[in-house]
């Protein structure tokens, strides 16, 4: 039973397997096998660094040909690298111990190809490639094309070479700076370096006169950092190259060059993109990017099985013009001075470019912000017409008012008119007939006469008064003395509360007033008011015709109190009298006080009625003293 039910299995297992196989192969098929076998095959990629793994500028071009070359490689790679370290010593020492070790290393195990970086490294790979590597294929990458030993190359040896043009580096550097005059050429003292000063000081032979050149290459570099911070104006310097310096010492990576950066008050040149980014001003450079995309097409071409011999290239020279703007900047070097066809990078985003958002909405802030205070301004512009158009209205409403009041002084002016005028005509009759006798007494004529010219300046003094208190003139405020202010007013009203039998009492504040404001103006008020006393106590027992007249200082305020002893205002009236055309006279008008309050609110004061306890009404005006 058990045999019968899993017999099927075994050839369902078998099918299943057969399918797989057969789709396994179609999957593969020629080209799948092609890839699987170039996938497969790795690659050996010996890196010769000349002075170290970390000497600019080859390590940035060794950094660049690895990145790239495991960018681009199909195959997968092993590369190993090795720094050839006797290039550093001013005084080479022997390379055989090197030598036996690379060919320990390599014995049996040989590179696909050896990438030389720098002069250096490609001499040595040149001297020992029959003993270490024979048949391997060399790139000679990054070396100056006079520095390619042509003579020992061989069909399976490409070079990448590149040209340094010393006479166009030195032109950027007259062209940015014109006046510049002495050029400090920083560069070391191994022996590549010092091939390197012969070989500037040819190339720039026809600069002649134009230019003093001053060679740093036998200081140490403490002294060249000492002199470079101390350099005459119309000075520059070029880095050449700071390997190893005069005392021996090594310089790796960046850090030479960036504490000259810090201390030099010159401007840095260099023609080296890998010294470009924070410490050199820029121009024409070798670009590390050109270099190594070359040397890695080489690469590439040759792993995939060309002849070396058959890759043949022209040196690369300095490629397009690039600057720092923060360099540019420092030195004060315009942008108009450079050539065309620059290009300027690290350019600090300004503020606008930093702050977009911020800055437009402050901006819209600010926008709005003026608009409404425009506004505010063009309405206070407005109010202040307002002011002014209104001031002349209240002036020549008050004007009129003026008349009308001075129209009830008449008989109190014509009494203190005539008064004088009496006195002055019976004194000339007097002196007339003293005159006419035998002997004249001249001692009392003399008397008469004085009194004559006294009772006319009164009545002048009447005159001058009226005609001040009835003068068109504009609100125009000014500091005054409220107490004398009040007793002119008074001066115009007394003749009437005589001749009305009323009392009328002025008790001014024993220190002066000063208020700002127009004097004509408030006598006018103070005017009003006593009349509209007079007024009320008129129909009272005679004996009682009181109007009293004071003047307070009160904490900020001078305060005008006029009171009177007639019925005071009913009280259902208080709220009313300062309203215009408010009256309870038959003849009144009822402009009165509504002109008294808008010229007292108009001096920045208030003014208030109210009934005393004793009975009678009392008008309190108060206003700000100055100081
Ligand atoms: P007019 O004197 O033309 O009536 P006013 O504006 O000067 O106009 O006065 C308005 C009203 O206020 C007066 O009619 C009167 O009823 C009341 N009034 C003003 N002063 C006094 C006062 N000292 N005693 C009583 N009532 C007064």
């Amino acid at each position: 039973m058990s045999s019968d039910s899993v017999r099927p299995w075994p050839a369902a297992a078998l099918l299943l397997c057969v399918s797989l196989f057969a789709a396994m192969c179609l999957s593969l098929g020629p080209a799948g096998a092609v890839e699987r076998s170039l996938r497969g095959e790795l690659k050996r990629v010996l890196v010769l660094h000349s002075f170290g793994r970390e000497f600019r500028p080859w390590s940035e071009y060794a950094r660049a040909i690895k990145a790239e070359l495991e960018r681009q490689s199909p195959w997968p790679l092993d590369i190993q690298e090795h720094a050839l370290l006797t290039a550093r010593f001013n005084n080479p020492g022997p390379e055989a111990p090197f030598v036996e070790y690379l060919q320990s290393l390599y014995q049996g195990a040989l590179p696909d190809i050896v990438l030389s970086i720098g002069a250096p490294a490609a001499r040595f790979a040149q001297r020992y490639r029959a003993k270490l590597f024979p048949d391997t294929p060399l790139v000679l990458a990054a070396v100056e094309s006079r520095l390619v030993n042509r003579a020992d190359l061989t069909d399976n040896d490409v070079v990448v070479a590149i040209r340094n043009d010393f006479m166009a580096a030195f032109e950027n550097i007259l062209q940015l700076l014109p006046d510049t005059r002495k050029v400090a050429i920083v560069i070391g003292a191994s022996p590549l370096e010092r091939y390197w000063v012969e070989e500037v000081k040819r190339d720039l032979k026809p600069l002649g006169e134009r230019l003093e050149l001053v060679w740093y290459s036998d200081l140490s570099f403490e002294e060249i950092l000492k002199r470079a911070a101390k350099l005459p104006p119309h000075t520059v310097l070029f880095w050449g190259l700071m390997s190893v310096d005069a005392a021996g010492i090594v310089h790796e990576s960046d850090m030479a060059l960036r504490s000259l950066h810090a201390v030099a008050n010159a401007p840095i040149f260099s023609y080296q993109d890998p010294f470009f980014g924070g410490s050199t001003v820029g121009g024409p450079m070798h670009s590390v990017a050109q270099t190594s995309a070359r040397t890695v097409s080489v690469a590439i071409r040759i792993l995939g099985g060309e002849k070396p011999a058959s890759i043949n290239y022209e040196p690369l020279g300095f490629s397009p013009p690039r600057y720092d703007w923060r360099e540019l900047q420092r030195w004060g070097i315009s942008e108009n001075r450079l050539p065309a066809g620059s290009e300027i990078l690290f350019r600090e985003p300004n503020i606008w470019e930093r702050f977009r958002w911020q800055m437009l909405m402050i901006t819209a802030v600010f926008l709005v912000q003026a608009g409404l205070i425009t506004g505010l301004l063009h309405e206070r512009h407005r109010r202040r017409l307002a002011e002014v158009e209104s001031r002349q209205r209240l002036a020549e409403l008050a004007h009129v008012n003026r008349y009308s009041a001075v129209g009830e002084l008449t008989t109190s002016i014509a009494h203190e008119l005539n008064q004088p005028l009496g006195s002055i005509l019976t004194n000339t009759e007097t002196a007339e007939l003293m005159l006419r006798g035998a002997s004249p007494d001249m001692d009392e004529i003399r008397h008469i006469l004085a009194d004559i010219r006294r009772d006319d300046q009164r009545a002048s003094e009447v005159i001058r008064r009226l005609r001040s208190v009835l003068k068109k003139t504009p609100f125009e405020v000014r500091d005054i003395e409220l107490n004398d202010t009040v007793r002119e007013a008074i001066g115009l009203v007394r003749a009437l509360a005589d001749g009305r039998r009323i009392a009328l009492a002025y008790m001014p504040a024993p220190a002066d007033l000063h208020v700002r404001g127009d004097p004509v103006q408030l006598q006018q008020v103070v005017l009003n008011l006593i009349i509209n006393a007079m007024d009320a106590v008129s129909d009272g027992d005679i004996k009682k015709r009181e109007v009293s007249v004071s003047t307070v200082r009160a904490g900020h305020q001078a305060e005008i109190r006029i009171a009177d002893t007639g019925p005071g205002i009913a009280s259902a009236d208080l709220g009313s009298v300062f309203n215009p055309f408010f009256t309870t006279k038959p003849e009144g008008m009822g402009m009165g006080l509504a002109i008294a309050r808008t010229i007292v609110e108009a001096h920045h004061g208030t003014i208030a009625a109210e009934n005393q306890p004793w009975g009678g009404a009392l008008f309190t005006i108060r206003l700000p003293l100055i100081g």
